[in-house]
């Protein structure tokens, strides 16, 4: 199915593009942040609140029981749409920086001694960085880096000095937020598997742009966030093997997560439970459900083919504007375009496509090493959904033209 041809139908399951911002129609093209939520997302948030609302498990009345099954079914979900062999390798969390915390600080407490590394790369967001290094102060570990280059892609050749005996852990996007850049996961993991080191994958900019199957992968642990992917903020995923997920300690203690508690001894949950203290987010589960339901409809390589389109298009169309440099350059790309025109600030620029209704976003996008590395202070990036037309990359062509003209008078 070309989803080109059914644009339209696409961009009315979503009510908040026909809004009005500064009197001018939105051009929403900051989706690497934050996706919009199409009606079914919302009709299932709005109908477990209004019809079943109820806290999950140990619930015996029949409310209880529909949010319990809703939420179970949520998690068979998520399984399904990534492939994993068993319900319970998924663990709800807030998000993509919450299961990294997760398996950074359970992983390493078991695993992670004085001495030790982590490897990541340098184009990781600060969500995969921060919390290795929280988890490298506390073990005594170090952290490493895989070089990016100047097209912003990783230097592979570097992988076979940096990944040793010593490396616990390999942590990696699967593309980057900032420069697009698709990595070559698989060759990664199996350079890693061959030493015996797992690998930890952040989906966060990948889940809602291409298939991830996390068999095919032979991922340890896999991330995202639903709020990228159609789904509702506060809502997350952490994919682990059983293996992994049986192996380490649990992250937070309290409810759910125990079978049985006295003053002298707790004897935790099983999975998935273990890992989910207190009450979940329910609504977030069930919305997350629907957003991969309203993806599974479209058909994830429909929606890959589409963006790439956009992007091919987007990217033609940027490169006539005289000033114009890309910052990442990677033929291998989805999801994002980072760039700068000649000496003016993203932020000038930003400030004044908002004005004209087109919603980008200027900064270093959680992504301060790769700042430093290019030497400059941040970007502007256009990012891309399946709810994005050429027209509106159109306007944001207008759109810049008209702001240069503004900042350069
Ligand atoms: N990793 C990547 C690659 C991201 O793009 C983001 C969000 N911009 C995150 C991690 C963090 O996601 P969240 O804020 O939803 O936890």
């Amino acid at each position: 199915m070309a989803l080109r041809e059914h644009i339209q139908d696409i961009r009315t399951e979503f009510p908040i593009l026909d809004i009005m911002v500064h009197g001018r129609p939105l051009v929403y093209l900051d989706s690497a942040a934050t996706s919009q939520k199409p009606k079914a997302v919302l009709d299932a948030l709005d109908k477990y609140y209004t019809q079943y609302n109820s806290n999950v498990h140990r619930g015996v009345h029949e409310l209880s029981q529909q949010a319990t099954t809703a939420y179970e079914n949520a998690r068979q979900t998520v399984a399904n749409f990534i492939n994993a062999e068993h319900d319970h390798e998924i663990i709800f969390t807030r998000g993509t920086t919450e299961s990294i915390n997760l398996v950074a600080s359970s992983y390493c407490r078991k695993y992670v001694k004085p001495g030790d590394a982590i490897l990541i790369s340098g184009m990781e967001h600060h969500s995969n960085i921060v919390p290795w290094q929280i988890a490298c102060e506390q073990t005594g570990a170090n952290l490493r880096v895989i070089p990016i280059d100047e097209q912003g892609e990783l230097k592979l050749e570097t992988l076979d000095v940096l990944l040793d005996a010593d490396v616990k852990l390999v942590a990696i996007t699967m593309i980057s937020n900032t420069l697009g850049t698709i990595n070559p996961v698989k060759e990664i993991i199996a350079k890693a598997h061959h030493l015996n080191i797992p690998v930890l994958l952040d989906a966060a900019q990948a889940i809602q742009h291409m298939p991830v199957d996390v068999q095919a992968l032979d991922v340890d642990f896999l991330v995202f966030s639903g709020h990228k992917m159609y789904g509702p903020t506060g809502i997350g995923v952490l994919y682990g093997k059983s293996k992994w997920l049986d192996a380490i300690p649990p992250y937070q203690g309290g409810g759910d997560m125990i079978k049985s508690v006295t003053f002298a001894r707790t004897v935790y949950n099983e999975l998935p439970y273990k890992f989910e203290a207190g009450t979940p987010d329910i609504a977030g589960a069930i919305g997350l459900a629907a957003a991969i339901e309203f993806i599974s409809q479209l058909g994830l390589e429909n929606i890959a083919a589409y963006e790439q389109e956009l992007i091919q298009y987007a990217y033609q169309e940027l490169q006539n504007i005289p000033g114009l440099r890309f910052i990442g350059d990677s033929k291998n790309r989805a999801g994002a375009i980072s760039f700068l025109i000649d000496d003016l600030h993203p932020y000038d620029v930003g400030e004044l496509l908002d004005k004209m209704g087109v919603a980008v976003r200027p900064g270093h996008h959680c992504t301060q090493p790769i700042m430093d590395q290019f030497g400059i202070p941040g970007t502007v990036q256009a990012s891309f959904a399946v709810y994005n037309t050429k027209s509106e990359i159109d306007i944001l062509i207008k759109s810049l033209h008209q702001a240069i003209k503004m900042l350069k008078n």
